[in-house]
């Protein structure tokens, strides 16, 4: 049994902020968004984790996401749906990235994608504060996650995909015991169904970042990428950036870090990638604007990005503009190119996603934006598995003769 799950809890959360206005919310209740409509975030008592933790003694613990558990928003042990969340591992790509250029391979979590970090830790709160029904828009990847944690605990879940969403999502969706539908729409349509049954009071509302723990879970990554980098970040992260949980809790898991004193006031620049089909961030980015407007007629084979609009579009804004980073649009025929590059140079399959991670990394060196010398990590985030592959049409008859030349 892993220790870190079975190690009585003690979580140093104090209260909720909203992240607009920093209007402060009590903690050890349900939450939605907060009264101005934005994502409130979790504070936590840091002294007190300081004076708890080192990083000695989180270093000598089981490397997986509960080795966090002080500075996670958990309070009960008996709360936690764990499947595995192992530490990811940072997987050289020489010859399709370059010599200093590392993938974090997120396809090895639970439900072959990084969606399992966020998840797991808002069905653990949902689980906490006693929610029983959840209903959820979704591109794929996280409404698989939220069908496994949940169902493992017996939380029921209604799930709403657009209508473009990849068929082995909705299956496994399906597999792992939620209700699903198909809408013809995008996943901002699906949230809007989602917000007016929550609102009749039908379900919990589990929308990106519209309830305040999935931030929690993605902020692991920030933390994994400290301690795998012995407490000095990299130069440069590349993350696919739909709905930006991953970049702004990566933003904040620095940020703690640093009031801890774990790590310096030196930050990665955070590039945030978007597929040019569907690219609001990039858009606003450019504009200089604090907020994005919705992307019309948004579409991209990296459905996992194909997010026309954000809740927390401001915080992704801030964060990239803050570590003097930028927003970069890649198209698909790039992304497509970057998958099987790396697949058939460096035996990593990536997912669309991951793969405009590559795209933009190389469009950034070949634009002067990044040395080839700097240290960089990309974000594949899901398991290339999940998604359709080329065909492989060849076909060999054994009662035939071989001819043994062709194979070279
Ligand atoms: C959800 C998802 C993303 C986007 O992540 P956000 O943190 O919501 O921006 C990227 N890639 C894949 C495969 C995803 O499932």
């Amino acid at each position: 049994m892993n220790s870190n799950i079975t190690a009585d809890r003690a979580t140093f959360v104090s209260h909720l902020e909203c992240s607009m206005t920093g209007e402060r919310y009590e903690a050890d209740r349900p939450h939605g968004l907060s009264r101005v409509g934005r994502p409130l975030l979790v504070r936590y008592d840091l002294p007190a984790v300081g004076a708890a933790l080192s990083r000695n003694v989180v270093a000598a613990r089981d490397t997986d996401l509960w080795r966090w558990r002080e500075l996670l928003p958990v309070r009960r042990t008996a709360s936690i749906v764990s499947l595995g969340e192992i530490e990811t591992p940072l997987v050289p790509i020489p010859k399709s990235g370059g010599p200093n250029v590392l993938v974090k391979d997120e396809g090895r979590l639970p439900t072959g994608s990084f969606k399992a970090r966020g998840l797991v830790m808002a069905v653990a709160m949902a689980r906490e504060l006693g929610v029983t029904r959840i209903a959820m828009p979704t591109n794929g990847n996280a409404g698989a996650a939220l069908a496994a944690y949940a169902t493992r605990c017996g939380i029921e879940t209604i799930v709403f995909c657009p209508e473009e969403t990849p068929e082995i999502n909705v299956r496994e969706i399906a597999a792992q015991g939620a209700r699903v539908w198909r809408v013809n729409g995008q996943i901002d349509d699906c949230g809007a169904i989602v917000g007016k049954g929550a609102a009749e009071g039908r379900w919990f509302d589990f929308s990106t970042l519209k309830e305040p723990y999935r931030i929690e879970g993605k902020k692991t990554m920030g933390l994994e990428l400290a301690a795998q980098f012995g407490w000095k970040l990299p130069d440069a992260i590349f993350y696919p950036t739909g709905g930006g949980t991953g970049l702004i809790g990566m933003w904040k898991a620095f940020d703690e870090l640093e009031r801890l004193g774990w790590i310096g006031p030196e930050r990665p620049r955070m590039y945030a990638v978007q597929a040019s089909g569907c690219a609001p961030i990039v858009r606003a980015f450019e504009a200089g604007a604090e907020h994005a407007e919705r992307w019309e007629d948004a579409a991209t084979v990296a459905a996992g990005i194909r997010v026309p609009r954000a809740v927390g579009d401001f915080l992704i804004l801030r964060a990239v503009r803050e570590s003097s980073g930028r927003a970069l649009g890649v198209g698909d025929p790039a992304i497509l190119r970057a998958v099987d590059e790396c697949a058939t140079k460096d035996g990593l399959l990536m997912c669309p996603e991951g793969g405009a991670t590559l795209a933009a990394y190389g469009q950034a060196v070949r634009d002067g934006l990044i040395e080839a010398e700097e240290r960089v990590v990309l974000f594949n985030c899901a398991t290339g598995l999940k998604y359709p592959l080329p065909d492989a049409p060849q076909w060999l008859d054994r009662h035939q003769a071989i001819d043994f030349e062709m194979f070279g």
